[in-house]
C-alpha cells in the first residue's frame, strides 16, 4: 500500500471509527428521565450551562425576519395530552426557512457549551410532551405560513404547503380548485409537519396508505441547519427518514402533497355487530375489495344505554320501528363506520354500489343508520365534537390516550381479553378499531409497524375528568392502559405503539427492533448533536462530543 493510499485508508478508518463511536454514544445515552409521569408539574433539569442571560442575548443577537420571544412561553410548555408542563427558554416565531436554519446553525455552533435543544411545535396536539423542549427553543411552526398554499393541477395534481399549515386550511384551499388530499387524520386541526412526523392514519389509509405515503417532496432544515429538498428520487434517505421520523432528523418546512378530485358529498353509514368475529371479518372483506367504500373505520361500544336514539341527531335509521326496539344496554357492541364519496349527479349509482356492498355484510339489520353530508363536514367531524367538549370545559383535560397497531393474526385474542375483561365500560372517550392494508404502504419510511400485511389500529381515546374518582380518573385510566400493554406482552402479541411514548431507551430499542441501528445512524447523519425533538426522549443532546464541524 502506498503512502497516500495508506493515509487515505487510515483517514477513512478514523472516520468510520468516529461514526461508530457517535452512534454508540448516541444510542447508549439513557433516555431523559425528567419527563416521567408527573402530572402538570415542571421539573427543572438540564438547564443550559452558563448564565441564562448570556444565552438569551446570544439568541437575541440572531438576525431574523421573524422574532424570538422569551416571555409568554407557558403555551409552549404543554400539549393536548395535558400531563406534562415543561417551559422552554424561548419561542422562535419564524417568518422564513432561513430563520429556522439560522437558529439551528447557531445552536450547532454553540455545540457542547449549551444544552439547548429545539422542538418544532405544530399545533401542540401531542400527548406526552413530544413537542416540548424544556429550557430549549420551541419553534412555533404555525408562524411559518409563507409562501402561500400553491395548487398544481394536471395529471398528478399536488399542493405545496408550509410544514406549519393546518390540514383544515389545506382542505378549504384545495376544495376551491375541486381537489383534495387523499389521506387524512380523523381531526384536521393538526399541522402537516406534526402528522407527517408520525404517519397520519384514518379511514382512508387502507386504500391510499397513511399521509406519509401521499407526499411527493419535502423541504427540510436538518439538525445541522442545512436546508435540503428531498423526495423519492432526490436525497431519498433524508426523505424517508423524516416521514414517520418523530421529528428526529429535521424540521419539515414545506411539503408537496398529492391531490385527487374532490367529491361534494359523503354517504356516511353506521351498523352494529354483537359478534367481534363477524365485525372484523366484514371490515377485512371491505378493505380487501377494489370497488369498496372510501373510508372504513369502526369503534367499540361497551354497555351504553339508548345508543341508537343518540345517533338519531345526526343519522337516520333505515327502519325506524326496528331501530327503536333495539337495546344496547349491558352489551359489548362493535360499530362499523363506512363512507362513500360522491357528486350529486352520481347519487343513483353511488346508492346502488352502497346497497350492494352492504348486502355482503352480516351486521344486525335493525341497526343500519345513514346520513348524507358535505365532504368538508364529514372530514371535519371531530371539530364539532371539540366545540361541544370545549363548551363543557372538557377539552383541555388530561388525555391518557393509547394507540396500538396490532397484527391481524392476534386481533381476536386481543379483542376477547381487552373488550370483555380489561375494559368494563366505555370510559370517557371513543375506542376506535379498524384494519389497514399495510401491503399498500411504503416500507421505507421511519414508521414502525408489526410485520403483517393487515394491521388493526386500536385507539383508546379517553378524557380524564379532573377531580373525579373511578373510571374517569387519570390514574385509573393510566393503569388500564398498562393492563392492556401488559396483557400484550404476556401473550406475546407483537403490538407496536402508534404515536409511541417510552420512558427508557431500552424500550425505544425494543420498539424499533432490528431497525434501531438504521434509526441511530440516520440520527447521526442528520442531527449529530441530538438537538431536535427532545420531547420524544429517544436521544439526549450530546454535550460531551465535539461539535460536528470538528469531526
Ligand atoms: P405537534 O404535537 O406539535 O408535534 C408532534 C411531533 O412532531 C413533535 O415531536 C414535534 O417536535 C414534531 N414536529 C411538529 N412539527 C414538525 C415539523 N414541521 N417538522 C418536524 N417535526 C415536527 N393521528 C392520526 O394519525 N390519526 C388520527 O386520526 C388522529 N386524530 C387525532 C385527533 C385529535 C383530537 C388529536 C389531538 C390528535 C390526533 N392524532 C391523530 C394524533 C396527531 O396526528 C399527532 O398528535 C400529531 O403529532 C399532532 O400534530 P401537531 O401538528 O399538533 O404536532
Amino acid at each position: 500500500m502506498g503512502l497516500v493510499s495508506s493515509l487515505r485508508f487510515r483517514r477513512r478508518n478514523n472516520k468510520t471509527f468516529l461514526r461508530i463511536f457517535m452512534i454508540l454514544v448516541l444510542s447508549c445515552i439513557p433516555g431523559r428521565t425528567n419527563l416521567c409521569s408527573n402530572h402538570s408539574v415542571s421539573t427543572p433539569i438540564d438547564l443550559p450551562p452558563g448564565n441564562p442571560s448570556d444565552i438569551r442575548s446570544l439568541l437575541d443577537s440572531l438576525d431574523l425576519e421573524g422574532y424570538i420571544s422569551f416571555d409568554d412561553v407557558h403555551n409552549a410548555a404543554k400539549d393536548f395530552g395535558n400531563r406534562y408542563q415543561l417551559p422552554p427558554l424561548a419561542i422562535l416565531h419564524p417568518r422564513s426557512v432561513s430563520d429556522i436554519s439560522s437558529m439551528m446553525k447557531h445552536i450547532v455552533h454553540l455545540g457542547s457549551t449549551s444544552n439547548l435543544t429545539v422542538a418544532a411545535r405544530g399545533h401542540g396536539h401531542s400527548l406526552q410532551g413530544q413537542a416540548l423542549a424544556h429550557q430549549g427553543v420551541v419553534i412555533n411552526m404555525e408562524s411559518l405560513r409563507s409562501p402561500d398554499i400553491k395548487i398544481y393541477k394536471g395529471q398528478q395534481p399536488y399542493v405545496d404547503v408550509s410544514g406549519g399549515e393546518l390540514w383544515i386550511n389545506i382542505l378549504r384551499e384545495t376544495l376551491k380548485s375541486g381537489l383534495s388530499p387523499k389521506s387524512w387524520t380523523d381531526y384536521l386541526h393538526l399541522t402537516v409537519g406534526g402528522t407527517l412526523s408520525n404517519a397520519g392514519i384514518s379511514g382512508q389509509a387502507f386504500k391510499h396508505g397513511p399521509q406519509i405515503n401521499n407526499v411527493y417532496q419535502l423541504e427540510i432544515v436538518t439538525g445541522k441547519g442545512e436546508v435540503v429538498t428531498c423526495s423519492e428520487k432526490r436525497n431519498s434517505e433524508l426523505f424517508y427518514s423524516v416521514l414517520g421520523g418523530l421529528g428526529q432528523f429535521g424540521i419539515i418546512t414545506r411539503a408537496r402533497i398529492a391531490l385527487r378530485p374532490a367529491p361534494h358529498m359523503v354517504k356516511w353509514i353506521r351498523v352494529l355487530y354483537s359478534d367481534f368475529s363477524a365485525f372484523s371479518r366484514d371490515q377485512e372483506h371491505l378493505i380487501s375489495k377494489e370497488n369498496t367504500f372510501d373510508y372504513v373505520e369502526g369503534f367499540v361500544i361497551i354497555n351504553r344505554t339508548d345508543l341508537l336514539n343518540n345517533w338519531r341527531s345526526s343519522f337516520s335509521p333505515n327502519d325506524s320501528t326496528q331501530a327503536s326496539q333495539f337495546k344496547s344496554d349491558g352489551k359489548t357492541l362493535y360499530c362499523l363506520e363506512v363512507a362513500k364519496y360522491f357528486i350529486p349527479e352520481e347519487a343513483n349509482s353511488m346508492n346502488q354500489e352502497t346497497e350492494k356492498l352492504l348486502s355482503e355484510l352480516n351486521y344486525i339489520p335493525s341497526t343500519l343508520f345513514s346520513s348524507e353530508v358535505p365532504y368538508i363536514e364529514f372530514l371535519d367531524r371531530v371539530h364539532i365534537a371539540e366545540r361541544k367538549l370545549r363548551a363543557k370545559g372538557l377539552w383541555e383535560v388530561p388525555h391518557p390516550w393509547l394507540n396500538l397497531l396490532i397484527p391481524k393474526s392476534r386481533i381476536f385474542d386481543f379483542a376477547t381479553e381487552v373488550f370483555n375483561n380489561i375494559l368494563t365500560s366505555n370510559s370517557n372517550g371513543p375506542i376506535l378499531i379498524y384494519p389497514v392494508n399495510q401491503s399498500k404502504w411504503n416500507k421505507r419510511t421511519s414508521l414502525i409497524t408489526p410485520n403483517e400485511d393487515i394491521l388493526y389500529l386500536v385507539a383508546f381515546l379517553p378524557s380524564a375528568v379532573p377531580n373525579s374518582s373511578g373510571k374517569n380518573d387519570l390514574e385509573y385510566l393510566l393503569k388500564q392502559n398498562q393492563r392492556v400493554l401488559s396483557f400484550c406482552a404476556a401473550e406475546n402479541i407483537n403490538v407496536k405503539q402508534y404515536l409511541p411514548h417510552y420512558e427508557t431507551q431500552t424500550e425505544w430499542k425494543s420498539h424499533f427492533g432490528d431497525r434501531w441501528e438504521t434509526f441511530a445512524k440516520r440520527k447521526y447523519a442528520y442531527d449529530p448533536l441530538a438537538i431536535l425533538a427532545p420531547g420524544q426522549r429517544i436521544f439526549q443532546k450530546a454535550t460531551h462530543l465535539s461539535p460536528i464541524q470538528l469531526l
